[in-house]
């Protein structure tokens, strides 16, 4: 009997699955992903076969408040006349936040979940819609096994120096400090580059993690030891809607001086910045690489100047940088950036062969370039499936 594991990251508007088949040990082969999209307002079900065919779609534009858990059913039975021999095993969730406690994958149960419910306020935007799918499921399959897979997770390997806001210890003993997130990515690619290029894998690397959400990480000897991100999502790089970095002190006048309310704040800073904000064309990197705008081209070179900062600050906290990995939508696809951030980096010994880069091609530095240069494919999905598999295997021993 084959196994099926089922992936879930769901968010406020939208839930998205992956089905993955596994034979004995063989790695878990992907069958089939899609989403239900539009919550709330023109709920949209669509699943695809790996290479991208349509196999199922559905629209429902008489009730646009169809609930989450009406939407969430039509999409657990409609995977489940995927299954043909195999059989549904487990289902691994991306939950956000992990807290300071959980550095891997967890066997939900009703205990863990009173955890989890804990750190809601850590990441209110997140958490609860990550947490949802877990209790849907269990009403539909109580016998199922879930797994909870963290985004925090992998940076728990920071030391604290990493970890520290100066704040009065107080506020720091009531969780406030920098957790880290995209470490299911930062794993994923921490393995991978170990199957690649086991030696580059066991020294000092910096992934570069460029998707409409981005950041980065400085992983030594396969782990994490400082990223970008921090107490949220909201630090470190400039991404697609979002800030990263900002003075504090900027809160504060937006709020003493502007007048401007909490959730005004809110909305400036996750939903109006970033390259949207500077650019005031688009939030999509492609759109800003082909616009003639002067703010579209500021809007990539101040992208480009905040990984550069960065790159700098990461290899210092790791004392050196043997390599440098791009990844996610634009580290994957845009030969441009990745260009323009090698030209920046080039006094820590990055040395881009322009036409691999060109090319996408897996390793893209010259031969004599002292820190080797890669364009290595994210995977959180299969991550889930993996440790959702692991932690299957060690019930079972
Ligand atoms: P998410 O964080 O939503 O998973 P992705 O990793 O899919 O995001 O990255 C999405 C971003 O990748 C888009 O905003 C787009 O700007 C960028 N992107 C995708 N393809 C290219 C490309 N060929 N050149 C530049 N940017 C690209």
């Amino acid at each position: 009997m084959r196994d099926g594991i089922l992936v879930i990251n769901a968010g406020s508007s939208s839930i998205k699955f992956s089905l993955y088949i596994a034979n004995g040990d063989e790695k878990p082969l992907l069958s089939c992903k899609g989403q239900v999209e539009g919550i709330n307002v023109s709920p949209h079900f669509v699943a695809k076969a790996p290479h991208g065919a349509v196999l199922n779609e559905q629209r429902w534009p008489d009730q646009p408040n169809l609930s989450h858990s009406a939407l969430f059913k039509y999409m657990i039975d409609w995977i489940e006349s995927q299954l043909g021999d195999a059989q549904l095993k487990a289902a691994g969730h991306r939950v956000v936040h992990g807290g300071s406690q959980y550095a891997q994958p967890l066997l939900i149960d009703d205990d863990l979940m009173v955890e989890l419910e804990k750190l809601v306020p850590l990441a209110p935007l997140h958490q609860p819609h990550n947490l949802a799918p877990i209790r849907a499921l269990k009403e539909v399959h109580p016998e199922l096994l879930q797994v909870a897979c963290f985004d925090t997770a992998f940076h728990r390997s920071n030391p604290w120096t990493s970890q520290s806001f100066a704040l009065p210890r107080k506020i720091t003993g009531e969780g406030v400090k920098r957790y880290g997130f995209h470490g299911l990515s930062y794993e994923y690619i921490a393995r991978q580059l170990g199957q690649i290029a086991p030696a580059v894998a066991r020294g000092k690397v910096v992934v570069c993690h460029l998707g409409s959400g981005a950041s980065m990480c400085a992983i030594s000897e396969g782990k994490s030891i400082a990223s970008t991100m921090g107490f949220t999502a909201l630090d470190g790089l400039p991404m697609g809607t979002r800030t990263g970095t900002l003075d504090a002190g900027v809160v504060l006048y937006l709020l003493q001086q502007k007048g401007m309310s909490a959730k005004e704040i809110e909305d400036m800073l996750y939903k109006q910045s970033g390259l949207i904000g500077v650019s005031g064309v688009s939030n999509d990197m492609r759109v800003l690489l082909e616009s003639s705008e002067p703010h579209a081209a500021e809007a990539v070179e101040l992208f480009v100047y905040r990984i550069s900062r960065e790159l700098g600050s990461l290899a210092a906290a790791m004392g050196g940088i043997d390599a440098l990995v791009f990844t996610a939508g634009i580290g994957e696809h845009s030969p441009k950036v990745r260009s323009l951030v090698c030209e920046h980096a080039q006094w820590l010994g990055v040395t881009i062969d322009e036409d691999a880069n060109k090319h996408n091609a897996q390793l893209i530095s010259t031969i004599d370039s002292p820190v080797s240069i890669w364009v290595i494919p994210t995977d959180e999905e299969m991550m889930i499936a993996k440790h959702t598999r692991e932690v299957l295997h060690s019930i079972k021993a």
